[in-house]
């Protein structure tokens, strides 16, 4: 009863609060309609981002620009007490007035980086394409992929009426349990930031704006409104913060979204150092930082550290960037200097990213059928095949019985909940599954493996169960040539996975299938990495992910051999909770510190192979792994040092018997130790090869602050003198590396890895 009260109350207060910028917002229009229209030198192509920021921005009244920085969310919400603008596109995520009298467009805002998504409700829901999973992309190693799924996603966004797209998650991995590790890119910061750059690109080609995110350290779900990450300065530098400066410099995002989570104590929205210090002083971002839905916690000290823009502020406690702001910037709290920074750098980026010279317009025809293939080539380069022992795969179209078993593999395809979920064209393949709300519904796209199967080989029989009953599933599996066991862990925003063992009894009805019928491949689809109780028994395993919308085009194309597997894992799958940093996940256990609490990542930037390479562990699969149907061999390994750089040359040879691309990578070592685990990721080239062919390959080691160690007194990364072992493997635990050595001189690089001057 108190809480329904208090909830009445604090309504009334947003909804009245919120009144006086809606009518700034009608009273902007008004004024257009009465005067005569001055002219907009700002139109102007010719001048730059800056310089048409500053013109326009000389223009706009305080209430103009306090419009600019206030968001709306784009759905109605009852729960909150919340209708969305009537300008806004319904089940979007957010809505800013533009400024008709100036010209300056309205921001439609939309999720995310998997494709356009919608927030669900009652109506008829906006439907698109979707991608594979971020894990997967990452798995690719593609850089040019990632780029084409992003200009992809993009050119559905711009044709559904959005110009900003609140893609680019690139939340290291550090927890494998996090619920949100299928949005980003795994757990290394150099491979993770250049495919979530290159996706960014890939949307903003697109003329509309990208969103870096989550900024920062968002890197689990379970209590992420309260969590406190507490993490060294250099540390954070070299890991989390490398993986989304990479992705800023590569991507050139308009803007960036700040974290739920606090910081070192601070909320990430009102984190001075982070968001003024670090990202727009030390790496010189000229975008807006927006706040994540629900993420502003104060007027004041938000505005003051570096927050531009309230994003739907019906989530918050209260909209802090309304009147309060106004009254705040009159009474100098927040100086006017800083509103004037806010809207100028939300008017920058829309210059900038091409917002103003190309409106957009709901709409606009979209090629579904080639956007389809776009997202089935995603999904069959970052599948990755785990386990294929007596080439049990490519299955040969020779058999005479399937079987097909779980997962809803008759009808289609999981993919991921919360805020990022695209739904399907054609409508779900399964309804009614739980939750059936936020973050659900839980999502399967209608590309049904069954019938792809089916389709590869006609000859066969062809036999599905559901795998519910363990008995029938055992039954069929006796009676088959090949028994393919589909198995998913659903995962989602707002939850974390509580334990890496798959739900639902799944491992035991891979154990009773393989016991029957060891010939049994598993096809996982999956958040994120799982435990295999039953690898030893079972004879293959196809990590499928979340495969998108033609996941089971690509899955029957992978397991027939149309497509040869060349994924390999942006993420080490641990052998037991036992051997994570924390085996228990934090937030969990206590029941008293569900108001805040600490996540100490003691592990500093030891993340993922580097922490199982310091401790000795030895993990189920480690990062970097990947297994094709043909086999690779390298040699001639060389490495010469050209003016501080490093260039490394081998010859890789395809020894199988079939095509096939494989991702050679290159790991460095100080010979002398000293850094936070003994290797680090530098580089890799995937490669095509014919059977028997032989390629030379060369690859520059371009990115300089893997060879470095942060200084955070001096706020430089020092590259010390002295060998260095350059390594070429298959994975990040190759036992045959092969390897030379290299000496570096020593050398400084300023606080964004440029030389020092
Ligand atoms: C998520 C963001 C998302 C936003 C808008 C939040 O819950 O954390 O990633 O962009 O909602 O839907």
């Amino acid at each position: 009863m108190l809480f329904r009260k208090t909830f009445g109350l604090l309504y009334v207060v947003v909804a009245l609060a919120a009144l006086p910028l809606a009518a700034l917002a009608e009273k902007a229009k008004v004024s257009n309609r009465a005067s005569t229209p001055a002219p907009q030198p700002w139109k102007n192509r010719v001048l730059s981002a800056d310089q048409r920021a500053d013109l326009v921005l000389k223009e706009m009244t305080q209430d103009e620009k306090l419009t600019l920085v206030f968001g709306y969310f784009g759905t109605d919400a009852p729960h909150l007490n919340s209708k969305r603008p009537k300008e806004s596109l319904d089940f979007s995520a957010g809505y800013i007035y533009g400024i008709p009298r100036l010209g300056i467009p309205a921001q439609f805002q939309t999720d995310a980086g998997l494709g356009v998504a919608c927030q669900g409700g009652a109506g008829n829901l906006r439907e698109r394409t979707g991608l594979p999973s971020g894990l997967n992309t990452a798995a690719s190693w593609d850089l040019e992929l990632a780029y084409k799924s992003g200009a992809m996603i993009g050119s559905e966004a711009r044709a559904s009426g959005f110009n900003i797209m609140l893609a680019g998650g690139v939340n290291l991995m550090r927890e494998p349990r996090n619920g949100r590790n299928f949005e980003y890119a795994g757990e290394d910061p150099l491979l993770a930031g250049h495919i979530v750059g290159q996706q960014i690109k890939g949307v903003q080609s697109n003329n509309i704006i990208s969103t870096l995110k989550h900024f920062a350290l968002n890197d689990q779900d379970q209590g992420r409104m309260v969590f406190n990450a507490v993490i060294d300065d250099a540390a954070v530098r070299m890991s989390d913060l490398l993986a989304l400066q990479i992705a800023g410099e590569v991507g050139d995002p308009g803007s960036v979204m700040c974290a739920y989570n606090r910081v070192n104590g601070l909320y990430a929205c009102e984190h001075k150092e982070l968001l003024t210090g670090l990202l727009k002083g030390d790496w010189g971002f000229k975008g807006y930082v927006m706040s994540d839905w629900g993420a502003v916690h104060s007027t004041i000290p938000a505005a003051n550290s570096g927050l531009d823009q309230q994003s739907a502020h019906t989530f918050d406690k209260s909209p802090y960037f309304s009147w309060a702001l106004k009254e705040a910037v009159n009474q100098d709290w927040v100086p006017q200097a800083r509103l004037d920074d806010m809207v100028r750098r939300i008017l920058w980026a829309m210059f900038d990213k091409g917002l103003f010279d190309n409106p957009v317009a709901e709409g606009g025809a979209i090629d579904f059928a080639a956007n389809a293939k776009v997202t089935q080539m995603g999904s069959e380069q970052g599948m990755v095949l785990l386990k294929n022992s007596k080439n049990i795969l490519p299955l040969s179209k020779s058999l005479k019985k399937i079987a097909v078993i779980g997962s809803h593999a008759d009808v289609g395809v999981l993919s991921g909940g919360g805020s990022s979920k695209v739904y399907p064209i054609g409508g779900m393949a399964v309804k009614g599954l739980q939750p059936e709300y936020w973050p659900g519904p839980v999502i399967y796209f209608p590309s049904s493996p069954l019938k792809a199967i089916r389709a590869q080989s006609p000859d066969a029989e062809v036999t599905y169960n559901h795998g519910v009953d363990v008995k029938a599933a055992v039954k069929l599996a006796k009676e088959s040539d090949v028994v393919l066991v589909f198995v998913n862990q659903w995962l989602g925003e707002d939850f974390d996975a509580q334990t890496l063992s798959l739900p639902d009894n799944q491992d035991a009805l891979v154990a009773a299938v393989a016991k029957a019928n060891p010939r049994t491949v598993v096809v996982l689809e999956n958040g994120g990495p799982v435990l295999m109780p039953w690898l030893d028994k079972v004879s293959g395993v196809l990590e499928a992910w979340y495969p998108g919308t033609s996941g089971g085009e690509a899955i029957a194309r992978v397991l027939f051999g149309e497509v040869n597997p060349s994924g390999h894992l942006p993420a080490t799958f641990p052998a037991s909770e036992k051997q994570l940093p924390r085996p228990i996940l934090d937030g969990t256990t206590d029941p008293k510190n569900t108001d805040k609490f600490d996540v100490n990542y003691f592990e500093g930037a030891a993340v993922g192979y580097k922490w199982y390479e310091l401790k000795n562990l030895k993990p189920l699969f480690p990062f970097g792994f990947g297994l094709s149907y043909t086999e690779f061999s390298y040699s001639n390994l060389t490495s010469t040092v050209k003016d501080g750089t490093v260039q490394v040359n081998f010859t890789i040879t395809n020894t199988g018997s079939v095509k096939g691309k494989d991702v050679a990578q290159i790991y460095v070592s100080p010979a002398k130790g000293g850094w936070e685990a003994p290797k680090r990721l530098a580089g890799w080239a995937k490669v095509e090869l014919n059977p028997g062919e032989a390629k030379s390959v060369s690859v520059t080691l371009q990115e300089p602050r893997v060879f470095g160690m942060y200084q955070s007194a001096s706020k430089t990364w020092s590259i010390s003198e002295g060998d260095y072992h350059i390594i070429l493997a298959q994975d990040s635990a190759d036992k045959n590396a092969s390897r030379v050595t290299v000496q570096l001189k020593a050398s400084t690089l300023n606080v964004a890895g440029k030389p020092q001057k």
